[in-house]
Order: structure tokens, then sequence, then C-alpha cells
């Protein structure tokens, strides 16, 4: 089950979400995702939807009231009544909280009003403590408590609700007390200043964790807003997830794609660049086939929709990518876990603070001990990195998808920065898979005629690329009818029946798994061989090239610390080993049947101890070996659902050099996430060191907490503005 949580932006919560949710009735694991706000449950036996997801409301509410419970977001979002501009714009709420829902944004108006009030008061109290005399005091402690009052007592509510319910280390919590202590010394000031600025620190922690999911919601949303509908009673514009199949549209120059389909009437140039990160304007006519989230060039088109709205491939990269949230990447649950320790010990070490030096150090004051301990308390949370680390593997996703690279989680960042062995499939994946016949050569005995019907026939179901030039190449009305018994045998070729005769199509393998003997042969190329009831029929033999960038991208792989490439191929030694050489390669393997791959990619992943090994496909007889990967690149996805499934990583553009561009994004977005680190603790262990030698300050401290959790979310947003090695250049 997966629930929306709407709002939330508070660390520590989401964290205590995360544990309550996984230890209810019947669930696995739980596991929260503060960049996305969606939360899902592994769900175990016995597990009751409806009672968890009440318990799960009522868990949240309880926590911070002002949350968005939901099951789906995109309907809720919807479906509330939402009274502001510019929210058509807004599909990609999926991603972006709202900012702007009802019950959230008058809470938040009444708390700034609050707040704003409390600082009014706060000044006043200063304006009072220096004008009023000594013994109208009373007046100046009445405003500070005011101030201190208004701007603190949703953070006490809040901290005693939360120690009801067993929660005791949360940063309500820790403030309450500093502040309760502040009061007990009689410091006003002090404590009507720390609610005040964490309520501060709040609000534009808020916002800026609100503004950084937004643009990375933004930069991955793809989908049309509005359709234009052609019915009985003419052109409509209609809401684009109202769109079904076998709808008709029309598509204006400028406009989204809404939905899959087929081109009726019409001849535009399409930008691909929302799906593929690339703009080099794509022609399009009657007869093919556009996908959602291209956006439509000069001229109109008509439509029929194929695929329903939520079905289409720019939903489905969205949800793809939405769910990439969900898994994890190792900083992030190591920080997890820190936080876990962290703030015990911080308020362990504040207590220790407040009672052994006055009892060891003669002459020590346990006022101003007592007071430095409070200043631990303060920076006890953790919030800046909570909260920075998972929004930078998000942002690393979100930049990725900008070049057309869908990263299905954290962990693959995680993966691809440390990646040093990259083992790499040929066809579709080095070389275009662009096969040309470039050669017919029928056997003794054997016409041409012949030859090509017996291809045709054999490859008339296949998709794999060799399939597909041939078929394109022999040109024949294939009689389906009299077609039976189609197998595909991976990584060797095809078989068929054609009326009563058996057709082999495919490698020497293939031919001598049925006895019938092959001469050496010499050609450049791959060779398909045809044999019809078991005799030798000939050969065709097939060119293919190099894809443009694969070259440059192999080296720039070097150049990023890879320590080796290799390629294994299905195709005949001879082939493999020219393209590897070609590409500079330092291993390459051919005749590989699918097992072979799988069997040689296991050794090459056993021998690498020192970093991940990553296979790069296209889904076409590789995918084993894709899921068997560290990270599983696969090529060609863009409306392919095999290779969308197999991989862990998908190159929409089929450009090796999108690999190069996702290792450097994984290695940025790895070098802010330590920065981030270095940033937070390293403000928040100058704070504790000061105060440990007297040189603390509680507005100080508090203000260097909510600062370094500000700082490190907007540094995090700098990963989407990255510009890489492949942008500076030009
Ligand atoms: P690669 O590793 O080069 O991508 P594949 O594993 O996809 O290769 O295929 C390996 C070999 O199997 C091809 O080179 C070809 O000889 C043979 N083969 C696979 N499918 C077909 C087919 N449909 N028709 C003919 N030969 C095929
Ligand atoms: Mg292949």
């Amino acid at each position: 089950m997966k629930v929306f949580l709407e709002g939330l932006n508070c660390a520590n919560c989401a964290g205590k979400i995360e544990k309550l949710v996984g230890k209810m009735p019947n669930v696995r694991a739980a596991s929260l995702s503060l960049a996305t706000g969606s939360l899902v449950i592994d769900e175990g036996e016995g597990f009751a939807q409806e009672e968890t997801y009440d318990a799960i409301v009522k868990l949240v509410h309880s926590l911070e009231p002002h949350v968005v419970v939901s099951k789906n977001r995109k309907r809720s979002a919807a479906a509330e009544p939402c009274g502001c501009e510019g929210h058509s714009d807004d599909d990609h709420a999926a991603l972006a909280p709202h900012e702007h829902g009802q019950a959230l944004g008058d809470m938040d108006k009444r708390q700034k009003l609050e707040l704003i009030t409390a600082i009014g008061l706060f000044m006043l109290g200063f304006v009072f403590q220096a004008l009023l005399p000594a013994n109208l005091e009373v007046i100046t402690i009445g405003v500070f408590l005011g101030a201190y009052l208004l701007a603190g007592y949703r953070v006490i509510l809040l901290a005693f609700r939360n120690i009801g319910q067993g929660q005791i280390f949360d940063e309500n919590f820790l403030m309450t007390i500093a502040t309760f202590g502040a009061l007990v010394l009689t410091e006003w000031p002090e404590a009507a200043g720390v609610m005040i600025f964490f309520g501060i620190g709040e609000y534009f922690q808020d916002r800026a964790v609100d503004n950084a999911r937004r643009s990375i919601a933004e930069t991955i949303s793809f989908n049309a807003i509005t359709a234009n509908r052609v019915g009985p009673e003419g052109e409509v514009v209609i809401d684009a997830k109202l769109v079904k199949v076998g709808d008709v549209l029309v598509i204006k120059p400028g406009e989204k794609i809404p939905a899959d389909g087929v081109i009726l009437q019409g001849l535009s140039h399409l930008d691909t660049s929302p799906l593929t990160g690339e703009s080099y304007p794509r022609k399009v006519e009657k007869g093919d086939e556009i996908l959602s989230g291209m956006i439509n060039g000069n001229a109109v088109l008509k439509v029929l929709v194929t695929k329903d709205y939520e079905n289409s491939t720019a939903m489905k990269i969205m949800h793809l990518i939405e769910e990439a949230s969900d898994k994890k990447g190792k900083t992030e649950k190591f920080i997890t876990k820190f936080s876990h320790y962290y703030t015990p010990i911080v308020v362990f070490s504040a207590i220790a603070m407040a009672i052994i030096p006055p009892l060891l150090i003669p002459g020590a004051s346990w006022e101003t001990w007592f007071y430095q301990s409070l200043i631990f308390l303060v920076v006890s949370c953790p919030c800046a990195l909570v909260l920075s680390i998972p929004i930078s593997y998000f942002g690393g996703i979100g930049r990725a998808s900008k070049e057309g690279v869908l990263i299905k989680g954290g962990n693959y960042l995680d993966v691809l920065y440390q990646s040093n062995v990259f083992v790499f499939d040929k066809t579709g994946t080095l070389t275009q898979g662009e096969f040309k016949v470039i050669k017919t050569v029928p056997a003794t005995g054997f016409s041409e005629v012949e030859l090509l019907a017996a291809a045709a026939a054999g490859e008339h179901y296949s998709n794999h690329p060799i399939g597909k030039a041939i078929t394109a190449y022999a040109r024949q009305d294939v009689d389906e009818n009299r077609l039976k018994n189609y197998a595909e045998i991976p990584g060797k070729g095809t078989r068929v029946e054609v009326d009563d005769q058996v057709i082999l199509a495919g490698n020497k393998s293939l031919l001598q798994d049925h006895q019938i003997g092959v001469a050496e042969n010499n050609e450049a190329g791959t060779i398909v061989y045809l044999a019809i009831d078991n005799q030798l029929a000939g050969y065709l033999v097939l060119g293919d090239m190099v894809k443009e960038s694969a070259f440059a991208a192999l080296q720039q792989l070097k150049k990023l610390g890879v320590r080796k490439t290799v390629m294994l191929s299905g195709d005949n030694s001879q082939v493999a080993n020219q393209i590897g050489k070609q590409l500079q390669l330092d291993e390459v393997r051919g005749d590989c049947l699918p097992q072979d791959k799988v069997a040689a990619f296991e050794k090459i992943k056993l021998d690498n101890k020192d970093g991940k090994t990553i296979f790069v496909g296209d889904g076409m007889n590789d995918a084993p070996v894709l899921a068997m990967a560290d990270a599983g690149i696969a090529m060609g996805a863009l409306g392919s659902d095999a290779a969308i499934e197999a991989a862990d990583i998908i190159l929409m553009k089929d450009d090796p050099m999108d690999i190069v561009k996702s290792v450097d994004i994984a290695k940025y977005t790895r070098r802010i996430m330590i920065q981030n680190i270095v940033l937070a603790l390293g403000i928040k262990i100058t704070v504790l060191t000061m105060t440990f030698f007297g040189m603390g300050e509680m507005y100080l401290a508090i203000f260097a907490d909510v600062g370094a959790a500000i700082l490190t979310i907007l540094n995090t947003t700098r990963i989407l503005r990255y510009r890489g090695f492949w942008q500076k250049r030009r």
C-alpha cells in the first residue's frame, strides 16, 4: 500500500511516522520519503488495508495536524477545491506538495500572524526593559512571556502530546525543555527569543523544502493538462486525464501530446526533449506513433489515441521517478540511523554537562553550566541532514531525467558513484542495432528467391534488430495462416514452420544444434544462416554501425575513473573482436548465449572487489544480466515496456554518452551530500565546542541550527542546476 502525506516537512516527524507505521499490526516494513511525501508499506500476512490506513491518518494527525493524508495524491489534489489561479498548471503537484491546499493555507497564515505579533512583543519587551523603572519589571516580564507563549505554544503542546505517545527526543520537546530552563533561570528574553527564532527557522525551512521539491517536480513534469477531443459536437477541450483509448484528438502547434497515439492526419516535427532531453526535432507523419509528453512542433496533428492518459508514456515515466524516491540511498539510510543516536547522545551530554562540571570543578556555578547545557539541547536536532540528504538524492534523479536518463532509485546513484567496471552488450547498445543486409548467399541448389522467402518467414514475428532488418530487406507478404509454432531461441535465432517445412534462421550454433554442418566463414559482418527442413539454404550477411558517441563515451568513462570496460556479445567472435578493437574495449567476448553472458558477468562481478559492476544492454536477450548487475542500464526504452521493467536505469535516447552523464551527475550529487554533512555537522560541532568553553549563546545556537538546515537545502538545489562536462565545453 502507498499513502501520500502532503505538507510534511519535518524530518523528525517523518522518522517517527516511519517507525510507528512499521510497527503496526501486519506491516512488514514502512518507508517514508521526505522528498515526495510518499509512504510505502510492505504488507505482511493478514494485512488490513482500511484499518491500517485509518490508523495512519490518526497517527499522522496526532503528530502533524496540518498534514493531508490521502491514498491517491493526484485525485485528492484535483478534488480539493483550490480557489487559486494557476492551479491548472499544477499537474506535477503529484510531487510538489500543495502549499495552497485549503487547510494548510489557513494554518500558515495564522501561524505567520502569531509569529509576527510575537516578534513585535519581543521588541517591545526590550524597549520596556530599557525604559521602565525597576519596580515595573513585572510588565516587561509579562510582555516577554506573552511573546514566548505566542511563538511557542504550538511547540509546547506538540511536545507534550508526543511524550504522551512515548516519543521523547523530538525537536519540540528539546525546544520546550531548553526554554523552560531559561525561564527557571529567569532569562525571559532568551526564552522568547529561542521560540521566535525556532518559529522563523521552521518557516524558512518549510519554504526551502517546498521550493526544492517544486523545482524538482517541474524538472520532471511531462504531461499535458488539457486535450482537444473531436466528438460529434466538434472539438471540445477536456481534462487530459479523461483521454481514453479510441479518442480522436487534435493537437495544435506547441501543445504537449496528452496520450500515446497514432497520427491520422498531418505532418509535423516533435520536440521530444521533455522525454529524452534531446531537442533535435523528430519528423512525424500519418501512421507514425507518437508518445505523450512530447511537444508538437509547427503543424496541427489529428491523432487516434492508443493508450489511456494514465497508461501513456509520460505518466508511466512520472510514476517511475516518483517511485524512485521510495528506494533509499545508503547515505539516506545512514543519516536516519545516525539521527536515532545523535539526539539522545546530545541530550545525555547536556544532562551530564549540567551536573558533572559543577560537582567537579571547584567554584563552578550551577547556573552557568545549566545554561550551557540548555544550549546543547538546542542544537541536538539533526534536521539539516535528515532533510537535505533525501532531497539531494531526489535532486540527482531529477537532474538526470533532464538528460533523458531515468534512475529508479537513490540507491542507484550510490552504485553509479562507485561504479568501476562497465560491461556492455553489443547490438543496440554500442552499435546502432540498425542492421542492413549487405549480402545474400544462397547455398547450392537454392535460389535467391527461396532463400529470401525462408528468411522472411523465419523472421516474421521477430523483434530482434536482426530480424527486423531481414524482414525489411526481404519485403515479402507473409501469410500468417501458414506459419505455425514460432519459437525464438535466445542468442541463437528463430524456428518456425511454414505449412510443413521447418525453417531455421540464426547463427552457427543454432544450425549445429540441428546437426547441420556449416563451413568456415570469413565474412565481415553478422551472419544469419537459413535452413529449410534441416538443409542449409544459404546465409545473409548483415552490417551494423558503431554508435556515434560510443567511442567518446568509453573514453570519458575511463576519465571518470572506470577501471575496466567489457563487451559481451551474442554475435560471432569475429564481429565482436573487430568492434572491440575499434572501440578500444579492455575485454571482448563473442558467441555468448544468454546463459554465457550471465556466467561471464557473474565472474566479472565477483572479480571486481573494489567497486560496483554495471551492465548496459538493450533488453534484447540480456534481461537476466540487467537484473544481476549492481545497476542495470537499458537502452532504447522509449515505449518498450520490457526494458523499463528489467532495468534500474533507463537511457531514453539510446546514447552511450548518457551513461557518462549519469555517472557524472551521481558524483556531483555525492559531492553535495558530503558538503551538506560537513556543513551541518561542522556548524553544530563549532557551537557545541564554543558552548563547552563558555562562549555559547542560546540565540547563536538556534540560529546556527536552523541556518544550517536552510543552507543545506539551498545547497542541495544546486544539483538541479548542475552543468556537466558536456555542457561546459560548448
Ligand atoms: P548481442 O549481444 O550482440 O546484442 P543477442 O544476444 O541479441 O546479441 O543475439 C546474439 C546472436 O543470436 C545474434 O548475433 C544472432 O546471431 C543470433 N540471433 C538472435 N536473434 C536472432 C534472430 N531473430 N534472427 C537471427 N539471428 C538471431
Ligand atoms: Mg542485444
